[in-house]
């Protein structure tokens, strides 16, 4: 397959260091909050990569580690600890938030259909990797102490600025906090490998080190974790494109430097999703979560559907409208499954073309639309229904849309009474809502919504009208 990697921002064919076997890295979560459905289209798309690849026979070994300590508000090392403030917020320990979020990130990894990685790893469970690598760095001359804490020296390096796509606003920014923050650094770009005083001491998890009482800075986690999972080479390194700098080009530069080769071949980055007001982020307080997709009646699926329906390579503007299509597009997807005759077996050598499109079109930098399109082109075609029920099937272990399911469970409740009057109550909600729509009263037509959740409608917007059905 060819993907965009950002080392050179040029399409490249996969080739893994050892043949047939893939190891893939993602940075997982911060855990002082939810995650937002920004953070899903990553993880999400990172999803359908691990999947395409298993897919087309590699054996994948995916790392993701858990973020519970380090990360400070500012990726420049400056602020207070994300999981501190988190903490105070609740009241709680940070060990307890961690727990509490972590479960809720991977509630809603399941409910998105995002496999969870084959190994997870929460970063103050490894506080001793962290401390031998940076005590290598300090060996080899990489590293420094100053004003109490560890810094990586990047004036070491040859190439610091290692990607393609370094945009000169992204570095400013990090140049700029890191050399108002700290005077302790050689070169504006150093970053801390270990903290036993910053601006900020309070601190709740501390441990001890060679450096004394202290934490460990954020990127040193991903190298540590990766290099002792999975190896001195890995194939792919996915995250976020907001992680390319600096933590990505921090990983780089302290996993080189501590191996003494190149470390990661293919990095895979995932562009923005973005709102009216620019990029979705935690810190902006009332983000958009899964739980709130649910209780406005999405299912999580049409959020799936929606991320699949554009290239990871493109920012991404989500609209409740342009979810609502997703939704709708969803249920088409899911009645004209449902409509397939289950009799008879597949004819596999006319299934052979969908297939080779439907990996030929995520073959081509994971072009997830397009791989819709081959499956829009198969429910289309003259196929037998049982050659398009065993490709859906086979596409949908990328898609990871339960499609053969959810049709399942539309065609038992197809039958499902509905009493006279509580189709009446509905039609009548559902009347109140299109002119609470039409009259731009979004509180209002959110609250029929939600009414109408509660009562398991599931609304479809046809040409003729609204039709719907009741989905327990
Ligand atoms: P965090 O929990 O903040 O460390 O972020 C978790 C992942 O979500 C990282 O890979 C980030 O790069 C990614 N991410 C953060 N914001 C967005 C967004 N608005 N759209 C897509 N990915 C995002
Ligand atoms: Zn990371």
């Amino acid at each position: 397959m060819e993907l965009t990697n950002t080392l050179t921002m040029k399409k490249e064919a996969f080739v893994p260091h050892e043949p047939g076997k893939v190891n893939m890295y993602t940075c997982g979560p911060t855990v002082y909050h939810f995650a937002h459905i920004g953070n899903f289209r990553s993880y999400l798309m990172e999803d359908v990569l691990e999947k395409f690849l298993r897919y087309q026979g590699y054996d994948v070994r995916r790392v993701m580690n858990i973020t519970d300590v380090g990360h400070l508000s500012s990726d420049a090392d400056t602020g207070e600890d994300k999981m501190l403030k988190g903490a105070k917020r609740e009241h709680k320990s940070v060990m307890e938030i961690a727990q509490f979020y972590t479960n809720a990130f991977f509630k809603d990894c399941e409910k998105l259909n995002i496999r969870k990685p084959d190994t997870v790893v929460p970063a103050t469970s490894r506080i001793p990797d962290f401390i031998e690598m940076v005590e290598k760095l300090l060996e080899k001359g990489y590293a420094y102490q100053a004003g109490g804490n560890v810094y990586f020296d990047t004036g070491k390096l040859d190439k610091y600025y290692v990607f393609g796509n370094q945009n000169s606003e992204d570095l400013a920014v990090g140049v700029r906090e890191s050399v108002d923050a700290d005077e302790n650094k050689r070169n504006k770009t150093d970053f801390v490998l270990w903290f036993t005083k910053s601006k900020f001491d309070g601190q709740e998890l501390k441990w001890e080190s060679p450096w004394g009482l202290g934490y460990p800075g954020w990127h040193i986690e991903c190298s540590a974790i990766s290099v002792k999972e999975l190896g001195g080479y890995l194939d792919i390194h996915c995250g976020g494109i907001d992680n390319a700098f600096p933590h990505h080009t921090n990983e780089i530069a302290q996993s080189e430097a501590y191996l003494g080769h190149p470390w990661c071949k293919y990095w895979f980055h995932v562009l923005h999703l973005n709102d009216a007001r620019g990029k979705m982020s935690k810190s902006k307080g009332d983000f958009l979560d899964v739980a709130l997709l649910e209780k406005k009646g999405y299912n999580p699926l049409a959020y799936r559907l929606f991320c699949l329906q554009s290239h990871y390579r493109k920012p991404l503007t989500f609209s409740f409208e342009s979810l609502d299509n997703a939704a709708q597009a969803y249920q088409k997807l899911v009645g004209r499954v449902a409509a397939l005759a289950k009799e008879g077996e597949p004819d596999l050598e006319g299934a052979r073309p969908f297939q080779e499109k439907f990996a030929q079109a995520l073959g081509n930098d994971l072009n997830t639309s397009l791989a819709l399109t081959v499956l829009y082109d198969l429910l289309k075609s003259g196929v037998s229904d049982a050659t398009k029920r065993w490709l859906v099937a086979s596409f949908d272990q990328v898609l990871s849309l339960d499609l053969l399911e959810a049709a399942e469970k539309a065609a038992a409740q197809k039958g499902e009474a509905v009493s006279p009057e509580e189709a009446a109550e509905i039609e009548a909600l559902l009347e109140k809502r299109a002119a609470a729509r039409k009259a731009k009263d979004w509180p209002a037509a959110d609250a029929i919504r939600d009414e109408l959740a509660a009562r398991h409608v599931v609304m479809k917007d046809t040409p003729t009208g609204v039709e719907w059905h009741i989905e327990k």
